[in-house]
């Protein structure tokens, strides 16, 4: 269902006033993680400044560590749903367990599947279930055959609002926190009619790859890209080495649009 023999346009999916897929490159910015209700609302209004299409944030982390920060969860969702309220902002963010599923489908715009639950089948199957916009993160270690058939998964219970993401792969390379695979999105592009996104932050884990990768993404076609941005990045409570400050947010956004059309 996901292949592009049978359905040769690029799928468009509509989330409120915005969009992914088409020929214009949509911007979802905000924290790795909801800290509390004055860091989602300044930051959301900051990237909104800047040009985001979405506000994402994460309520429910999946963390390496038991003993890392989890996530405000029901409280940081409630935060999240506030600050796209006062803002006007669509809200992204990531869905660990189908019995959260009830609370994310009032208010929740587009359902994040992340990367450590790309096989997690009967999720994927529940979401499958929903008509809500899906971005599906890559796996860890998966191919782009096993990512395509995860999504699959989504598409064969009757939603077609998937939006495949590219986040980084494990490799050799210890540098970065993962391998941005940039030829995955050409690859993805031609075998399905799915948009195609980047997740530069988590791709690389340092701020200040964010931008040349964000901006090659472009540039090799992708449809848009996840970008971690956080008011005060060294005492962030998630992933500060990664998230940029909202001004080279802007900056970045500003180079974004001397490449290409930014909604
Ligand atoms: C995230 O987007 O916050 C996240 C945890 O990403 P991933 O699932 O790609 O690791
Ligand atoms: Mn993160």
């Amino acid at each position: 269902k996901a292949n592009r023999f049978f359905h040769p346009e690029d799928s468009v999916i509509t989330v409120k006033n915005e969009s992914f897929g088409g020929d214009h490159f949509t911007v979802i910015a905000g924290p790795c993680s909801v800290e509390g209700p004055q860091q989602i609302e300044q930051i959301a209004m900051d990237v909104k400044k800047a040009g985001a299409a979405m506000l994402r944030g994460g309520a429910f982390k999946p963390r390496s560590s038991p003993y890392s920060f989890q996530g405000l969860r029901e409280d940081g969702l409630e935060l999240l749903k506030e600050a796209g309220r006062k803002s006007g902002l669509p809200i992204v963010t990531e869905l660990m367990s189908v019995q959260h599923l009830e609370a994310f489908m009032e208010e929740v715009d587009v359902i994040q599947i992340g990367a450590r639950n790309m096989q997690n089948y009967e999720l994927l199957k529940e979401v499958g279930k929903t008509g809500k916009p899906i971005i599906l993160k890559r796996g860890l270690a998966a191919t782009i055959e096993e990512f395509i058939l995860a999504a699959e998964y989504i598409l064969d219970e009757g939603n077609g609002n998937v939006i495949l993401c590219e986040r980084g792969i494990r490799t050799f390379e210890q540098y970065t926190r993962n391998t941005l695979d940039l030829s995955a999105v050409p690859i993805l592009k031609k075998l399905t009619h799915l948009p195609v996104i980047v997740d530069p932050s988590h791709a690389s884990g340092i701020w200040w790859l964010v931008e040349p990768l964000a901006k090659a993404s472009m540039v090799a076609g992708a449809d848009g890209i996840m970008i971690e941005v956080h008011n005060d990045p060294a005492h962030a409570k998630c992933d500060g080495e990664q998230s940029l400050k909202p001004e080279k947010f802007k900056h970045l956004m500003d180079s974004l649009r001397e490449l290409g059309t930014v909604i």
